[in-house]
């Protein structure tokens, strides 16, 4: 039997064990994926390998941590420095990325997105700004603190923190801030996220499961919106895929996953 895990503070809230269990448990595959709450991410490898896990996730706030631990970074992972997905490869700790392309597919549905403006500048940020310009999408990003920017300089078009942000016309806007996960904060003052909404055609929160302040005032705009259970759903049948080592079929895969989100 295989042990998979999901490290992160807060860690309560995540789907990822429903998820996981339900593709092993319908697809016949003698694994079980679990919880752990980790304070200090700098114990994350030793804490992987003491529990005997063949892989694991990683979340808030351990994903640049993860990349600093692993002995090999494969992918996309690479070019963010962002792991979120962790592999035991004969005792070795291999990091993969697959937040950006999940959250691709969860926003295929706003069809040809030129635009994006990221709420947010920590390991997620990079994640989707990197991959947003791999397709030639514009992305501007703003958050609240400067040292975080430092990364996005030479990659995006613009950054911003909120004392020198002006508001451009937006085709998504995308909140990646924890702000909203445990607290019913906004991830930027009222007045411009007010400005923001009213300039964008369409917006998606990272985070899932809960209506954030953010989505809600999106709501009320009438703006066309969706929570991160679509990215949910994207990222963790990659990761899946890499647990398994394709031993079992991508279809299968997405199919069982999403039964979970019917639970
Ligand atoms: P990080 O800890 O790396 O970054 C957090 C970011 O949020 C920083 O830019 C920080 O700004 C900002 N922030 C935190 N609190 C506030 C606040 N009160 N107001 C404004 N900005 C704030 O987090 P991650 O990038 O790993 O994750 C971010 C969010 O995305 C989480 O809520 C996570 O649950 C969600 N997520 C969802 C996924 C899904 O599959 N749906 C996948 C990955 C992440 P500063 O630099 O100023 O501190």
């Amino acid at each position: 039997m295989k042990l998979f895990a999901i490290f992160g503070n807060p860690v309560s809230h995540s789907r990822s064990p429903l998820m996981h269990n339900c593709v092993f448990k319908n697809l016949n595959y003698k694994a079980c994926y679990t919880r752990v709450h980790l304070i200090d991410g700098s114990k994350l490898k030793e804490t992987f390998f003491s529990l005997g896990l063949s892989g694991a996730n990683v979340t808030v706030p351990h994903k640049e941590e993860a990349f600093k631990a692993c002995d090999e970074v494969r992918g996309f992972a690479k070019t963010v420095g962002v792991v979120n997905t962790l592999i035991n490869e004969d005792g070795k700790l291999i990091g993969y990325n697959t937040d950006a392309d999940g959250f691709m597919y969860a926003i295929e549905e706003f069809g040809d997105v030129k635009n994006i403006l990221i709420l947010g500048a920590g390991g997620t940020a990079k994640a989707l700004a990197s991959r947003f310009v791999q397709d030639d999408i514009k992305v501007t990003v703003l958050n609240r603190s400067a040292s975080r920017l430092e990364y996005f300089k030479n990659v995006v078009s613009r950054c911003h923190t909120w004392d020198d942000f002006e508001v451009q016309k937006y085709d998504l806007v995308v909140n990646t801030t924890s702000a909203g996960l445990k607290d019913e904060e906004l991830p930027a003052p009222k007045e411009i996220v007010q400005k923001v909404l009213d300039n964008s055609s369409f917006v998606a929160d990272a985070i899932y499961g809960k209506m954030t302040p953010f989505l809600k005032l999106a709501k009320e705009k009438n703006i066309t919106f969706k929570d991160g259970a679509d990215m949910l759903l994207g990222q963790g049948v990659l990761a899946n895929e890499l647990f398994v080592n394709q031993e079992l079929k991508l279809d299968d895969i997405k199919i069982n996953m999403q039964k979970s989100f019917e639970l």
